[in-house]
């Protein structure tokens, strides 16, 4: 074997060493082909039968694989054969399972512009297996079992019939049934293609047709891949081959074995190695002569060793550069430094890493797929995998909203290309709809601008949950009726029997055998009186924390969207947002100006509406910033925005994120509620609640008010029951008349005694600042914190250290307590007795 010298080779030479051999008789393979394929699309069965009698010696009575035949395949394998395909498969399926196409995609490319991508697996496949002298299980193995991952509903194999059209290779049945293949027809070479990409009266046609095969087939295949009535093909085919490169450390036998095992495939397979080591090259041509004296298919390797070349190369770059231009089938990288080289490989099929990675390990068993673009093809092709199964579709949605904004780019590069008709596709539709909304504006109560707030709403949603029908709850699918058997409830006369303290509950509260209402029509109405809205615009839940957890988990995808928070602000917003996944985005509050009596925290409208804005820029996954919570009067710092920053930036984020308005604290300010903006803006949703100035924390009732679209959202990911029947009673007792008068009353106390303790407190030489409250706490700077709260715990008072938050060095919150919890609190903090 002659070992060339890469530097001293002209570049003829070059070209020559790398080239591959020439396809036999291609001309003439094709003209072949031809007449098989036209013959078999003309007279189906018929033909089929008269190509296997001239090439393969015969046909069976019937192309298709009988049960019989199967059950004598499985009699026959013998036991080691059958362990050997069963590891292989395994090995195989956890390599595929892995590669399987990731979850379908979703992506919001702009408000109100949805694309998502779905994997659907090709309908009908056919896979081909060569079979004759060499018949190759491990080839349905690799093909076979990819389709099952993929779910290809139809999967048919073809391979050629035994000696004069009697029964397949029995490995080959074994190997179908341990991939999971439908049928098999005893049908082999160009008529197997043409038959599978046209169909017969025994044979289904099929979408795309996988597997190797000889000249014929190969040609085959490209003909009814260029027929729009044929077939689709995985990949264009060549003879196979390896490229080794090797180091002077390398193990010349381990060399020589892996150039053999390629040149047994055929006389037209190449095997090149490549080395930068004379001793090795040498050492390895010595070997071959070796190892080929007990090879049984001596005689093809000789002849394929006439395609064999050993290059010695300058250095090992140069030998990466050679192997990418070749680009091989298989590549065997046996070299010391194999791992830093691998990530130079460019164009290659299949790589071998390292001393101990065989080529026969990928073509069998190792779990990769051994079918594998040859020929040079691997520049531009990759091997078989469940994707050569499947297709992509993509999918889109425009709303309304996501139409208006995106139709302007669209006309303009229909316009570019002349292509007026595809402007009009878009013009038309916002012509329509601009002119409908003017229209409905004046003659429908909910007319075409709530319908677009609605869409623009549904834009900045979870897709999912917008899709979601919700759980539909005994109670709601039958409000009415009189004897309730629809909720495996207890029988209420059992349930009042079987306790006293039940039938003293019913007295108090209806009994409690049943399951509440999930939203109680009455508290629904008396709390739409009370924070003057409809029903139809509010959810009620336990607590206002539970709305914002809906809130959070209603808009923003897991990973990918954003909440905007103005910190120093209440915890719970980024706590929602941590459970759901999603990230938190800060737009601090401005501490103004620090020291002076009236020093307190202001929110910047800008700062808020740049984080929303500027979110989806940083993210390439269409993630937004869907939430602002503003917190008014906030906590912990006591001040409230004024309404008309609530307003701004409303307007400022239409169509780009919905603004959380928290009023937990709103009835102890003299601002008025942002419930008042309702109706200007439909990306408002304000939170309230009974557990501050109504005295009703222990009830959890909070309120969500908002556009009815988001309220519809909030009801698909509440809880089927939220509230509890004691609760609801209790709540109702209390939202009274008289019971508005009490809090009223109760909300002029808090705020007075809020008056005198602020001055209290900023009387002590330890306070430096005492901030101005809306709510009914209040937030002091002191010198050190830490010693105030354990002043205040030494008496048994609690009070909140809230130095660590942002901006807060040094405070701590203390909510307004009673006249008497004043005069323990002051005690405490000037070591006095109380009064
Ligand atoms: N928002 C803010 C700002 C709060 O301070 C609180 C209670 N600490 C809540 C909401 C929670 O209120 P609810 O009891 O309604 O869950």
């Amino acid at each position: 074997m002659n070992i060339d010298v890469w530097a001293e080779l002209s570049g003829v030479q070059k070209d020559h060493a790398l080239s591959r051999p020439a396809k036999v008789d291609a001309k003439d393979t094709k003209t072949q082909a031809e007449a098989i394929v036209a013959g078999v699309r003309a007279h189906g069965d018929v033909a089929i039968r008269e190509f296997s009698e001239r090439f393969d010696g015969g046909a069976p009575a019937r192309f298709e694989v009988s049960n019989e035949s199967f059950a004598r395949a499985e009699a026959i394998v013998d036991a080691s054969a059958h362990a050997a395909l069963l590891r292989a498969s395994k090995q195989i399926t956890s390599f595929h399972e892995a590669g399987r196409p990731i979850a379908d995609i979703q992506v919001e490319t702009s408000p109100g512009v949805m694309c998502s991508c779905r994997h659907t697996p090709i309908q009908r496949v056919g896979l081909y297996a060569p079979g004759g002298s060499a018949p190759l299980p491990s080839t349905v193995l690799m093909l076979g079992i990819p389709a099952s991952l993929a779910s290809c509903p139809i999967t048919m194999l073809c391979t050629p019939p035994g000696p004069d059209g009697g029964d397949v290779d029995p490995h080959i049945l074994v190997a179908a049934r341990l991939a999971g293949i439908d049928r098999v027809f005893a049908v082999g070479g160009a008529q197997a293609i043409a038959a599978m990409a046209y169909g017969s009266a025994s044979i289904p046609k099929v979408d795309k047709i996988f597997g190797p095969g000889n000249a014929f087939v190969t040609a085959a295949k490209q003909l009814v891949a260029a027929d729009p009535d044929g077939a689709a093909i995985d990949m264009p085919a060549g003879p196979s081959e390896v490229l080794v490169i090797a180091d002077e450390n390398a193990n010349p036998d381990f060399v020589a074995a892996d150039l053999l095992s390629q040149a047994e495939h055929g006389p037209d397979s190449q095997a090149v190695l490549l080395s930068t080591s004379i001793a090795l090259l040498t050492a390895t041509a010595v070997a071959v002569e070796e190892q080929l004296k007990s090879l049984p298919r001596a005689a093809i390797i000789a002849q394929s060793l006439v395609n064999c070349r050993l290059i010695l190369m300058a250095d090992e770059n140069e030998a990466v550069l050679v192997s990418n231009q070749y680009a091989p089938e298989h590549l065997i990288l046996n070299l010391d430094n194999a791992e830093e080289l691998l990530n130079h490989i460019t164009n290659a099929g299949s790589v071998f890493v390292g001393p101990f990675s065989p080529e026969s390990a990928g073509d069998y068993a190792s779990g990769t797929n051994h079918v594998l673009p040859t020929y040079g093809y691997a520049r531009s092709y990759g091997g078989v995998g469940v994707e050569s199964f499947t297709k992509t579709t993509t999918v889109q949605r425009l709303t309304p909203a996501g139409l208006i904004d995106l139709g302007p780019t669209i006309v303009t590069l229909a316009e570019i290309e002349g292509l007026r008709a595809h402007a009009n596709a878009v013009t038309k539709r916002l012509d329509w709809w601009l002119a409908s909304r003017e229209q409905s504006a004046t003659e429908s109560l909910f007319g075409a601008d709530d319908v677009a707030d609605a869409e623009d709403i549904a834009a900045l949603a979870r897709h999912d949950i917008a899709q979601l029908r919700p759980y539909q709850s005994a109670r709601e699918l039958a409000p009415g009726g009189e004897v309730f058997l629809d909720a495996n409830e207890l029988p209420a006369a059992l349930a009042e029997d079987s306790a006293e303290s039940s039938s003293a509950a019913a007295r108090t509260h209806g009994p409690l055998n049943a399951y509440p209402e999930p939203q109680p029509v009455a508290l629904v109405q008396r709390l739409a009186e009370l924070y003057e809205t409809s029903s139809d615009n509010l959810v009620v839940s336990r607590g206002s924390d539970d709305i914002i957890d809906g809130l959070v988990r209603a808009f923003c995808h897991a990973g990918r969207d954003a909440i905007v928070v103005t910190p120093p602000t209440y915890g719970v917003y980024g706590v929602a947002a941590g459970i759901q996944g999603a990230n938190v985005v800060q737009a601090p509050l401005i501490p103004l100006p620090a020291g002076g009596a009236a020093a307190s925290f202001t929110l910047s409208v800008q700062s808020v509406v740049d984080r929303v804005l500027e979110y989806p820029r940083h993210r390439q996954d269409g993630g937004r910033a869907k939430l602002v919570f503003v917190c008014r009067p906030n906590n912990p710092t006591g001040q409230a925005a004024p309404l008309q920053q609530v307003s701004e930036l409303c307007a400022a984020l239409a169509g780009h994120a919905v603004v959380v308005v928290d009023e937990a604290y709103i009835e102890f300010s003299q601002h008025d509620s942002a419930i008042t903006l309702q109706g200007k803006h439909s990306n408002l949703v304000v939170l309230r609640t009974l557990s501050k100035a109504w005295g009703l924390a222990g009830a959890r009732c909070g309120t969500g008010v908002a556009h009815r679209q988001i309220v519809q959202l909030l009801h698909k990911v509440r809880a089927p029951y939220p509230l509890s029947a004691p609760s609801v009673a209790a709540v109702l007792r209390a939202i009274d008349e008289e019971g508005l008068r009490r809090c009223k009353e109760n909300v002029a106390h808090v705020v007075a005694l809020r008056a005198k303790l602020s001055a209290e407190l900023a009387a002590l030489p330890a306070v430096l600042h005492v901030f101005p409250s809306d709510a009914n706490f209040l937030l002091v700077r002191t010198d050190d914190p830490d010693t105030m709260v354990r002043m205040c715990s030494k008496r048994g008072i609690v009070i909140r250290d809230r130095s660590e938050q942002l901006n807060l060095s040094g405070c701590v919150r203390i909510s307004v307590g009673s006249d008497e919890d004043h005069d323990r609190l002051l005690a405490a903090l000037t070591g006095k007795e109380a009064n």
